[in-house]
């Protein structure tokens, strides 16, 4: 069960010890969009979206969305925050991650991915080697099969909590 376990699960984005992830060698962030960072229904970047990008690149992480989405709003949402973006990712799947981390001009052992799915933003993760963060979902609207999937993800969490 090892590529389907998160190495880290945190409440949302905002928890995530940004210090400390530096600390392990870590300076490139891969992260989802959808109900990662945005709730699935919203495309509303907040105040803390801005405060949250400002506080990562003053840590010295790059930081790319890598989204299967594909909408405008997407790349909207990347420029307002000056990620990069490399959208229609099909995660799990590696390619998007390893553009991800050529536009970053990171190694695998400095990448964290961060996601709200197990069987997407956790398995293409794990199984690059990457560091994997799994945030809790920001809303309960998903697509049909996203929710399903949900329902083994609780189990593959055995009751596991997100860090404080
Ligand atoms: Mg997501």
């Amino acid at each position: 069960m090892g590529w389907l376990t998160p190495d880290l699960y945190y409440r949302d984005v905002f928890a995530i010890d940004l210090d400390s992830l530096r600390e392990r060698g870590i300076r490139a962030l891969l992260v989802d969009l959808d109900n990662t960072l945005l709730p699935r229904d919203t495309n509303v970047v907040t105040e803390a979206h801005r405060a949250w990008a400002k506080a990562a690149a003053e840590h010295g992480f790059g930081v790319c969305l890598v989204s299967n989405n594909w909408h405008e709003r997407v790349k909207a949402v990347a420029d307002e925050l000056g990620f990069q973006l490399v959208p229609k990712a099909v995660k799990p799947l590696p390619f998007a991650f390893r553009k991800a981390l050529g536009l970053l001009g990171a190694k695998r052992s400095e990448a964290a991915v961060v996601g709200d799915q197990v069987f997407t933003d956790i398995v293409g993760g794990n199984a690059l080697g990457l560091l994997t963060v799994l945030v809790m979902p920001l809303s309960a609207a998903d697509l049909p099969h996203t929710l399903l999937l949900r329902s083994l993800e609780r189990r593959i969490l055995a009751g596991r909590q997100p860090l404080p």
